[in-house]
């Protein structure tokens, strides 16, 4: 299942709303400030400041918000490459993921000790697992390295550097220049003070990069991994940014960054033991498909054409054009296909998922269940799977698996609590079965989720009166009631 998902609502917790309001506070202040500072160092939106991609590629990609893709073959293969990473990093209590972004530009970038974020630009134009790992050992050196929070304190200075210096100019010469954001290095003496801690917090990244470099470089000789891959990315990083040099600041430009980083990796590289050691043929399959499923997904049937042409009759391009036939065409030429690829490759979960995931949104639910049901014991249980297999059983509303679809719905909502949509199909679920103050409680989760505040707290308010005082149904229609209505952030860029 390739399922999108908005990152402009951030999911609200319960317990943050309800129990730590101050701190609550004070975090999504620090966010906001956060945000502007970001913002004003051109990385993407909402995020923060150490990005794999060049400055200008993030100014390109815009301020749009951000989607996630979920998607359990995918985020499975990332936990795969990452595993070992994570553990020569020291970071396997930390429990990380790498989430994924719909975006066809290159970019890896992290905003918090949890979450590694990626691209699917940077999944699908990494030609090798090796590459794209290496993009990803260097944004868990930031992580290991705590380089967020300092880089946090770093900016926090910086503002209050910019703050000091905007009250001393108050009447003098740097106001007007506060804004300039297209100084060149000659002019930096009579930059505005913004400017100037802009620089700061610039030359503060600069060597948390090479720093994040160096950590990579570490944990890929500590899992006998190429660095050749993190290198090749870095070269074709460089290209990219002089080829939109145009429109870049220019003091960002006069920066060698990329051409210093690679020139520190060529020396490193030339070092490893390890360089010429190759990706494992399997993960390589792996990641063909990845690719295959990220064109099939994302792209036009003509796009898919021209990169998959039906001469081509490997799987992952028969993979593009299963999924370009189930997006765009008829289904059962997409069913055919799918099948085909089933023949091949019996035991893989995700032929069935998609066969589950075309049925059902084609309106057969009840063909989707047996191909949900496989993909299901042949994933060993994925959460996002069991969730599809729970939509496809309420979809199919008939009244002998309607316990079925409950127990497949709340095991995802325990793995996935932050999916509006699984709370949405179980409050369906609930509905089926007559039970209506868990359906109620279930829905308003779901539109405490999407944002709606107000809904979800009268929707918890009418399961309350219903559950039994302090039971567990209660208490958390309780908490739910008491949530406060989010407040306007102030700072975020709007799209
Ligand atoms: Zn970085």
């Amino acid at each position: 299942m390739m399922l999108l998902t908005s990152l402009d609502n951030p999911p609200l917790r319960r317990s943050q709303a309800k129990h730590r309001p101050a701190g609550a506070g004070r975090h999504a202040m620090r966010a906001a400030t956060l945000l502007l500072l970001a913002g004003a160092l051109a990385t993407p939106p909402a995020l923060a400041p150490f990005a794999f991609a060049p400055l200008a590629g993030a100014q390109e990609s815009g301020r749009r918000n951000p989607t996630v893709i979920r998607d359990a073959e995918i985020e499975n293969l990332l936990r795969d490459y990452m595993r070992p990473i994570w553990k020569a990093a020291g970071l396997t209590q930390q429990n990380l993921r790498v989430v994924i972004i719909s975006d066809p530009s290159f970019n890896a970038f992290v905003m918090d000790g949890k979450r590694i974020f990626v691209n699917t630009g940077a999944l699908a134009s990494s030609e090798t697992p090796n590459e794209i790992i290496g993009v990803l050992a260097h944004e868990t050196g930031h992580i290991a390295g705590g380089h967020l929070a300092r880089m946090r304190q770093e900016m926090e200075n910086a503002q209050t550097m910019a703050i000091i210096g905007t009250l001393l100019a108050a009447g003098g010469v740097a106001a007007g220049a506060a804004g300039g954001a297209n100084m060149g290095g000659a002019a930096a003496a009579l930059a505005g003070p913004q400017e100037i801690a802009r620089r700061s917090v610039l030359s503060y990244a600069r060597a948390q990069e090479q720093a994040a470099d160096r950590s990579a470089i570490s944990y890929l000789a500590a899992t006998k991994q190429s660095p050749v891959g993190m290198l090749k990315t870095f070269e074709r990083m460089q290209n990219d940014q002089i080829f939109i040099s145009q429109r870049v600041d220019p003091y960002v430009l006069s920066h060698p960054m990329a051409r210093e980083r690679v020139a520190a990796l060529e020396d490193l590289v030339a070092k490893s033991p390890y360089r010429d050691i190759k990706d494992s043929p399997e993960l390589q399959a792996r990641h063909e498909m990845m690719r295959a499923k990220l064109v099939g997904f994302s792209m036009p049937p003509d796009a898919v054409a021209r990169r998959y042409p039906p001469s081509n009759t490997s799987l992952p391009a028969r993979y593009a054009r299963a999924i370009s036939a189930y997006r765009y065409g008829a289904v059962p030429d997409a069913i055919r296909q799918i099948d085909a690829l089933i023949a091949v490759q019996p035991n893989n979960p995700y032929f069935h998922e998609l066969k589950g995931q075309a049925l059902l949104e084609a309106g057969r639910p009840r063909e989707a269940i047996a191909p949900l049901r496989r993909a299901e014991q042949l994933s060993g249980g994925a959460p996002l799977i069991r969730t599809l297999l729970g939509q496809a059983l309420v979809a199919a509303n008939d009244k002998s698996s309607v316990d079925d679809a409950v127990r497949e719905l709340t095991f995802g909502v325990q793995r996935e609590p932050e999916s509006a949509a699984a709370w949405r199909f179980l409050a369906q679920a609930y509905g089926q079965k007559g039970d209506l103050p868990n359906a109620d409680l279930a829905s308003a989760q779901s539109a405490l989720l999407s944002g709606d505040v107000q809904l979800a707290r009268e929707l918890a308010a009418r399961a309350r009166q219903t559950f039994a005082y302090g039971s567990p149904g209660w208490l958390k229609a309780d908490d739910i009631v008491n949530v406060k209505p989010p407040k306007k952030k102030p700072g975020r860029p709007t799209p």
